[in-house]
């Protein structure tokens, strides 16, 4: 639609402008640090940082009722710098302009209602969110959008040139990355650091593919990320992973979009995520935060991170008494949930300030973390792609998730969860494989369950003489015999009868 066809008092906001003032503020030692240059750590104390609006108090002069309906209006504008994570400019990035921003088809993926007969038998109402449907195939493109958009911005107001962004990955922030700054090939070069074995080959391709310079390195993420830091600290490249805040920032949106496609009625929803790096579930806490103190909507759903037992810190933390909670980091057992296979988040200290934000704000406990198996994480993805659905490991680590907060009471029956499939499930077509063909090693504790698998059959029919082959057709007699060996094999096995 165009702009002029709107309605007038959403004319007038159709379009943001730059706005805000964002700052990195350190959870250290509690200091500002303007956010208009690239900042990962702070400079004072060395903490992490989160990207905060220190004039968000003009947020709530709109009442919540427009915004609404400025979002929804702003669904229907034909404006590529709008139409991914951006639409929620005002509450994102608003500093950035819309001229500066990087937008590849990020965002608003599809929430897909399970299918009756897998709802029925996980016995609650529930979503699937398919975050695998980003550009890349992974829900890292909505912080990559805002990270390089930022980039962008700095490239042309303050000449940045030949910037190397960098980042260690568990797979799919370097496939983000590496097609981000392709995109901008002219002023950004990336370099992906992975743990060598520890990506699936589809990941591996994507960086590849992207045109980005990919190190394997000896080790687990945890491992990689050491090496980055150091690379960070010492020369002059950009950060690309979660440490850096404009990637929380963006990734915001998954909560902007679930209010918005529930129709802003979120209150009574429970939210899977799977906890890795903790950027993620940290970006949904702050974005849910946001809206909520703006009145875009008026009580905050549970938000439930799920970790498996080979790589649970998070859980270990939720787990001890609240006036006796140590952090520890743990030591990773290999994971099918490898994306999240991580023992040391970065953003832990965002996790325990957000978690106690959200809590204070929504009046009581709203934060759960609950631990699944490997079992549970492929039984589950199975499960969920045999009805219809596109989930990866990490989805199928969701739907364990669920499984286990409806067990222990988190969820009740009939409460309507959302659950993140965080990357499309063909980057996780090995695992599959491996449970197909009974190929787990011991340390994954795996045992394949037969109702689950799936084979193709190989139809060699017999008393053919000649057989297709490429560049080398049948004769028609022969094609018409091969035909019918072939047909009649597949019908026997199907047990398919006869037309009368
Ligand atoms: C990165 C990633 C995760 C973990 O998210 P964090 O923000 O690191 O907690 C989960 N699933 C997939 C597919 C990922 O790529
Ligand atoms: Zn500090």
């Amino acid at each position: 639609m165009k702009a002029i066809d709107f309605p007038k008092d959403i004319q007038a906001q159709l379009i943001p402008e730059p706005s805000g003032r964002l700052v990195y503020a350190c959870l250290g030692c509690g200091a500002d640090h303007p956010a208009d240059a690239l900042l990962y750590t702070c400079p004072s104390c060395g903490g992490v940082l989160l990207i905060e609006d220190r004039d968000a108090d003009r947020l709530r002069k709109t009442p919540g009722a427009h915004w609404r309906r400025l979002f929804d209006y702003r669904k229907m504008l034909n404006e590529p710098a709008l139409s991914g994570v951006f639409l929620f400019h005002e509450f994102l990035a608003p500093q950035i302009p819309l001229e500066d921003v990087v937008y590849l088809g990020e965002g608003f993926t599809p929430i897909v209602a399970a299918s009756p007969t897998l709802a029925d038998q996980v016995g609650t109402p529930f979503f699937f969110k398919n975050d695998g449907q980003n550009p890349s195939a992974s829900f890292k493109d909505r912080g990559m959008a805002a990270a390089m958009s930022f980039i962008n911005h700095l490239v042309r107001t303050k000449g940045l040139k030949d910037v190397l962004s960098i980042c260690a990955s568990t797979g799919d922030t370097s496939a983000a990355a590496a097609l981000y700054a392709s995109y901008l090939a002219g002023s950004v070069k990336s370099a992906v650091l992975l743990p060598r074995g520890k990506v699936t080959p589809q990941q591996l391709s994507q960086p590849l593919g992207s045109g980005a310079r990919v190190f394997e390195l000896p080790g687990v993420f945890d491992d990689c990320m050491k090496v980055v830091e150091h690379l960070a600290d010492r020369y002059d490249v950009a950060l690309l992973n979660s440490k850096n805040a404009w990637r929380v920032l963006g990734q915001e949106s998954y909560s902007f979009e679930i209010a918005q496609q529930f129709d802003y009625d979120v209150q009574d929803l429970a939210l899977f995520l799977p906890i890795g790096n903790a950027g993620n579930i940290t970006a949904i806490l702050a974005g849910l935060l946001k809206f909520y103190r703006a009145g875009i909507i008026d009580g905050l759903p549970k938000v439930v991170g799920v970790q498996s037992a080979h790589a649970d810190p998070v859980f270990q933390y939720y787990s001890q008494p609240p006036a006796r909670r140590t952090y520890r980091p743990v030591t990773v057992q290999p994971s099918v949930a490898q994306a999240a296979m991580i023992g040391n988040p970065v953003s832990m200290p965002r996790v325990l300030r957000l978690v106690e934000t959200y809590e204070r704000a929504a009046g009581g406990p709203r934060f759960f973390v609950v631990q699944v198996a490997e079992q549970a994480i492929m039984d589950s993805m199975l499960l969920a792609n045999q009805n219809g659905h596109v989930a990866c490991t990490q989805g199928g680590e969701s739907l364990a998730g669920l499984r286990t907060a409806l067990g222990v009471g988190i969820v009740r029956l009939g409460e309507t969860a959302v659950l993140d499939s965080t990357a499309h499930a063909l980057k996780f077509a090995d695992f599959q494989n491996q449970y197909y063909q009974n190929g787990f090693g011991p340390e994954f504790r795996i045992t394949p369950k037969d109702e689950l698998k799936n084979h193709p059959v190989a139809i060699v029919p017999e008393g053919l003489t000649a057989l297709p082959a490429p560049g080398h057709p049948l004769a028609p007699e022969d094609m018409a015999a091969y035909v019918q060996a072939v047909g009649r094999e597949i019908a026997r096995r199907l047990g398919l009868a006869e037309k009368r």
